[in-house]
């Protein structure tokens, strides 16, 4: 199961090199479909890619990418327990921000990602990736808790939005913000697990076991971090 989910996510991620279903598949220089673990509980959504990741085909390796690395390890998490993507999966020239028609071209893969990882909270970074599944939502007023009632979710998931991590770099008031936001969104994760497995019976209790190793692994890590 978990091998065919590698597959399909690989398959996918070819389909989406080959896109040219806007205009940023001629400008681009790579796309880039997202990584992690496929296996994952944490769900990432960025925004579209930036210069750095347009380079070498990855996402958040720029500054916001180093960032969320270091948040993530305040929370024990480590880049490769959880998954990291974006709504649209091609750079937008100047970085300016993605237009209705590229939104919409993209949605059905962003669609397929979340079908096949089915993790237990996605957490969309920013005002843009919000809009994907709040439209209506400000993420001034919603970052740092749960936030029922978002659209094209896979099944059981919570969806947990936080600030992207570069408005903490151009703003550094935000960055205690984002801190506690990222502890609260682990802290999540116990209720969240028990919405998901819920929400899908047998199997989903099944596979939380294979997922909740991997967090255990980083609450492990954490544990030997804190003892240093
Ligand atoms: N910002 C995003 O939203 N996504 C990336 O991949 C990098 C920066």
């Amino acid at each position: 199961m978990f091998e065919r989910r590698v597959a399909a996510l690989a398959t996918l991620a070819h389909e989406i090199e080959s896109c040219r279903g806007c205009p940023l598949g001629s400008t681009r220089t790579h796309s880039v479909p997202g990584e992690g673990n496929a296996d994952a509980e944490l769900l990432f959504v960025g925004e579209a890619p930036g210069l750095s990741e347009d380079a070498v085909g990855r996402p958040f390796v720029g500054a916001a990418g180093k960032l969320l690395d270091l948040l993530l390890g305040l929370t024990g998490h480590a880049r490769k327990d959880v998954f990291v993507l974006n709504v649209i999966k091609c750079r937008p020239p100047e970085n300016r921000d993605p237009a209705p028609e590229e939104i919409a071209a993209c949605a059905s893969f962003l669609e397929r990602q979340l079908a096949l990882l089915s993790p237990v909270i996605v957490a969309p970074l920013g005002r843009h990736a919000l809009r994907a599944f709040a439209p209506d939502a400000k993420i001034s007023a919603v970052h740092g808790n749960p936030l029922p009632g978002g659209l094209g979710l896979p099944l059981g998931a919570t969806l947990f939005p936080l600030y992207h991590p570069a408005a903490a770099l151009h703003n550094g008031a935000l960055r205690p913000t984002l801190e506690r936001d990222m502890g609260a969104l682990v802290r999540e994760l116990p209720a969240a697990r028990a919405r998901w497995a819920s929400a899908r019976g047998e199997a989903g209790e099944a596979r939380l076991m294979r997922k909740e190793s991997t967090a255990e692994q980083a609450q492990l890590r954490l544990f030997e971090w804190e003892a240093e």
